[in-house]
Order: C-alpha cells, then sequence, then structure tokens
C-alpha cells in the first residue's frame, strides 16, 4: 500500500502546503483521503488521472478537506471520462446534503455520463476495494471521522484528519504502521479545535503506533520543532509531512 501526502496544509494559503489530502493506492485502486482546495492539481502531479480514481473519503466538511469535491465533479463532465468506472464519495451524516447544496449552486456538478454512489456511513467497518477501513468517531466537529485502513498483505495506516485528543484517536491509531495526525499548532500556542505535536506524540505513544507523520500545519508552526515536541512523548520516528511525500507500506 502506498501512501502521498498531497496537501499538508490548512485553510491559510501556503505556497509549499495544499490544504488536506492523501492518496492511499493499493494496486489500482486509488482512494483520496480529503480533497482540500488544490489537492486535485498534487493529485495530477502524481501522474494518475482522474479516470484512475475510485474514491473519496471525507473526514469532515470543512472547506480545507473538501472544497475539491466541486471541481472533481466539474471535472468530471469532460467527454473523455464520458463511461469512466463508477466514483464512490463516502462521508458522515450531511455529505448527501454538502452535494446537493453544491448542485443548486452549481447544476454542472451533476454526475453525467458515469455513476457516482454516494454514502453516508456511521462509524465502523466496511470494504472499500482491496482497502478494508474503519471509520471512528473523531471529536473536532459533529460529523467528524478518522480513517483506519487496512491493505490486503496487513499494512495499516491511520488518519486522524482535524482533532482535538481524544479517546478515539487511541482507537483510529491501535497498532498502525503510520499515524498521520493533526498537529495544526505547536505545543506553545495551541488552537482550537486541534491537535499540538505533544498530544499528537501522546496519542501515537498510547496507541503503539510505529511511525507517526505530523501533518496540517498552520502559520504558528512556522520555525517551531515540531518534531522534538512530539518526540518529548513518543519514541518512534517522527516525520513532518509535506506536500508530494510518499510512504511506501510493506
Ligand atoms: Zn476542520
Ligand atoms: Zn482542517
Amino acid at each position: 500500500m502506498r501512501v502521498t501526502v498531497l496537501g499538508s496544509g490548512t485553510a491559510v494559503p501556503n505556497p509549499e502546503r495544499f490544504p488536506a489530502g492523501y492518496l492511499v493506492s493499493e494496486g489500482d485502486f486509488h482512494a483520496l483521503i480529503d480533497i482540500g482546495s488544490g489537492v486535485l492539481r498534487r493529485y495530477a502531479a502524481t501522474g494518475l488521472d482522474l479516470s484512475d480514481l475510485d474514491a473519496v473519503l471525507l473526514t469532515h466538511y470543512h472547506t480545507d478537506h473538501c472544497a475539491d469535491l466541486a471541481i472533481l465533479l466539474f471535472a468530471l463532465r469532460n467527454p473523455r471520462y464520458l463511461n469512466r468506472p463508477a466514483l464512490r464519495i463516502l462521508g458522515h451524516a450531511g455529505l448527501k446534503k454538502l452535494l446537493e447544496d453544491l448542485r443548486q449552486a452549481w447544476p454542472w456538478v451533476s454526475a453525467k455520463g458515469y455513476d457516482l454512489q454516494v454514502d453516508e456511513i456511521a462509524p465502523g467497518s466496511f470494504q472499500l476495494g482491496p482497502l478494508e477501513i474503519e471509520a471512528v468517531r473523531i471529536e473536532h466537529t459533529a460529523e467528524s471521522l478518522g480513517y483506519r485502513i487496512r491493505s490486503p498483505s496487513g499494512e495499516t495506516v491511520a488518519f486522524s484528519g482535524d482533532a482535538v485528543d481524544c479517546p478515539g484517536l487511541r482507537e483510529l491509531a491501535r497498532d498502525v504502521d503510520l499515524f498521520i495526525c493533526d498537529s495544526a499548532f505547536p505545543d506553545e500556542e495551541p488552537g482550537i479545535g486541534h491537535m499540538t505535536p505533544g498530544e499528537a506524540g501522546r496519542a501515537a505513544s498510547d496507541a503503539g503506533a510505529k511511525i507517526l507523520c505530523l501533518t496540517h500545519f498552520y502559520p504558528e508552526c512556522e520555525g517551531r520543532d515540531l518534531i522534538a515536541q512530539a518526540e518529548a512523548s513518543f519514541s518512534g520516528q517522527v516525520l513532518m509531512a509535506e506536500d508530494l511525500m510518499v510512504f511506501e507500506l510493506s
């Protein structure tokens, strides 16, 4: 299983870090976890075409995590994607209303010439192509979910989405090979509704994660040693996400 960081940034524009988005690939199956603005440009930089995209999982509906949904749906109206394989979009309650509201604003994002499957999911496990997904309730917004993903050969990755320190993070990241965790503000300047590196390190340590990848950096993180802050409470490997960083889990 390959995990590619497409956006390690936030709602505040940063030329190096696009808003939230990650690509999980297993063979020729490709799923996006979140799709913030600009994430489709990063997706194109991986060499994949939109005809290769099978699914989009959303952690929640803040705009820095889903703004490119409209861009995706409009792009898929291009005749080149006529009769492309079905696209699945999954998220917690509220997803269907969000898509309906987008269609109200922009009628031209309606699916045409391919099958669009939209599923509102509750916390729990389900199969998505070759991937085993576990959706876990995370505290951030009323609809926030984290995703724990297991490949057919047993590698695991967990995505916190935006989060505050909560029991769901430990459940999500238990014994995972890679934990990609919100670390939006430094320990000395914590922000409401988000994690700090110290909190991410403690959650990763409690959960028994092997590698902790910090992500979703607001400008307050600039110039701070976030890795040292996480390492204060986590003895495994700590990395800072960068756009187009690739993890090969095998
Ligand atoms: Zn959020
Ligand atoms: Zn966010």
